[in-house]
């Protein structure tokens, strides 16, 4: 009787000795995990700023004009994105480009 009375605290004390080790592990596990979620967040957020940036603003900083869907009057095609000069001409991407590069 006594003899496994003493087993079962020894049995106990060392179920306790692993949680006491595994509860560091998973708490570094867990801060881990979270570090590589917040930076994966963070570049992902950076990423889509610079893509919203990108739609809306030429590389030399200003605004593209308003845009629409519509016909080139340049090339003449039907374009899902036409840009509406301040002359009243639609450009397509691809002209409006070309314009501003000549
Ligand atoms: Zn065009």
């Amino acid at each position: 009787m006594l003899l496994a009375d003493i087993k079962a605290i020894l049995l106990s004390l060392q179920i306790l000795k692993a949680l006491l080790l595994l509860f560091p592990l998973a708490t570094f596990g867990v801060a881990i995990w979270t570090l590589v979620t917040m930076w994966l967040w963070r570049a992902d957020k950076r990423r889509a700023e610079q893509e919203w940036y990108d739609l809306r603003y030429r590389a030399d900083g200003k605004p593209y004009p308003p845009a629409g869907r519509g016909f080139c009057d340049n090339c003449e095609t039907p374009c899902q994105k036409v840009y509406y000069m301040p002359s009243n001409r639609r450009l397509c991407p691809d002209c409006y480009k070309k314009f501003h590069e000549s």
